[in-house]
């Protein structure tokens, strides 16, 4: 498969995150949970760091001059506190990138810090933090940003099943604006396009939502799911990868509702910016609770939204009514 434009940018996107999904996963195998010391670092914070590094490294190389915002920074592994876990990072980043020492490794986290521009690409290095600590679901989510719209989005999913005969474990998927939506395995191999549901009957609709409760607003989500007579429960699970499920036909619906916990939270935009298009290109539809577009110029945060409800399109207008009919809009607008 060739993409025109944005060939390059495809290409770069899904080698990202097949070489930093493929990294993660050899982290988690190779620092074992149960036998750590209590000093010593966490693994989802070790593989995170060592996943923005590299990918970081990788975009350097590649467009040097495309600014990165990616979800963390460098302070953290600074000081004493850092320490431990700055060692394990190195240890692992020089695995890949032999001649490499902290403050390189420093100096490429931080190329996360950049502002938003007018072409910038946005990363988050291990999405479903939560997922990976359980051994469940999580993702690498990478995409490109152009005059505030997304064109290029990369999912790495390490926990999905491959594609249908295939016997390697994950898989990855890659959505180039205009192009389509695409998967393949996590490891090699080649494209194959995937679509949306055609599912237009809210009662059979397939909802996906976070597997953890704090992420959500629980109460709304039933009520949502009762208002369109929703047969089957929703699944739960973690990450981006949920836009993966559903741009691949096997569910339809997702709200992505503010916390009651949490009413100052906004949506990150490397938790969404590959997400949506890998929907979107696979014929589905994302808008926030009112069924505006994502707005990525604001900066770090969606600022200019209130949620977010992803579907197969089909079912979008339902979706939209039902979230008038319980009053979510509202109550989530005012929170
Ligand atoms: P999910 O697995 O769908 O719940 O999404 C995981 C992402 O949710 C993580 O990358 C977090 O950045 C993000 N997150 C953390 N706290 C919240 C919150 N209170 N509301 C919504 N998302 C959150
Ligand atoms: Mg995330």
């Amino acid at each position: 498969m060739r993409f025109s434009p944005y060939g390059p940018e495809a290409v770069f996107a899904l080698q990202a995150v097949r070489t930093a999904s493929r990294f993660v996963r050899h982290i988690q195998r190779h620092m074992v949970v149960p036998s750590m010391a209590k000093n010593d670092a966490s693994p989802v914070t070790v593989a995170d760091f060592a996943s923005q590094a590299v990918i970081a490294a990788m975009l350097e190389q590649t467009f040097p001059d495309d600014p990165l915002v990616a979800e963390e920074g460098s302070e953290a592994l600074q000081g004493a506190n850092g320490a431990q876990t700055l060692k394990s990072v190195v240890d692992f980043v020089t695995q890949l990138r032999p001649a490499v020492d902290a403050r390189a490794i420093c100096a490429w986290v931080d190329r996360g810090k950049a502002a938003p521009a007018d072409r910038f690409w946005v990363l988050d290095p291990i999405d479903g933090t939560k997922g990976f600590l359980r051994g469940d679901h999580y993702a690498v989510a990478m995409a490109l940003v152009c005059s505030g719209q997304v064109v290029v989005g990369a999912l790495g999913c390490p926990g999905l099943d491959p594609l249908e005969g295939s016997a390697a474990a994950g898989s990855a998927y890659l959505a180039v604006r205009g192009q389509g939506t695409w998967a393949a395995d996590l490891d090699a191999g080649n494209l194959a396009q995937v679509h949306v549901s055609g599912r237009a009957d809210p009662r059979q609709a397939r909802l996906l939502r976070s597997f953890e409760a704090s992420h959500t607003d629980e109460g709304q989500l039933d009520r949502l799911a009762s208002a369109l007579g929703c047969l089957a429960p929703p699944e739960r699970m973690d990450s981006q990868a949920k836009y993966a499920v559903m741009a691949s036909g096997k569910a339809d619906m997702l709200f992505r509702l503010i916390s009651p916990a949490r009413p100052d939270y906004r949506e990150k935009i490397w938790d969404q910016a590959a997400g949506s298009i890998i929907v979107e290109e696979a014929g589905g539809r994302v808008t926030d609770l009112e069924g505006k577009a994502l707005d990525f110029t604001p900066g770090r945060e969606l600022v200019k939204n209130t949620g977010v409800l992803a579907s197969n399109g089909a079912l979008h207008d339902a979706a939209l009514r039902a979230l008038e009919e319980v009053g979510a809009v509202d109550g989530q607008r005012m929170a």
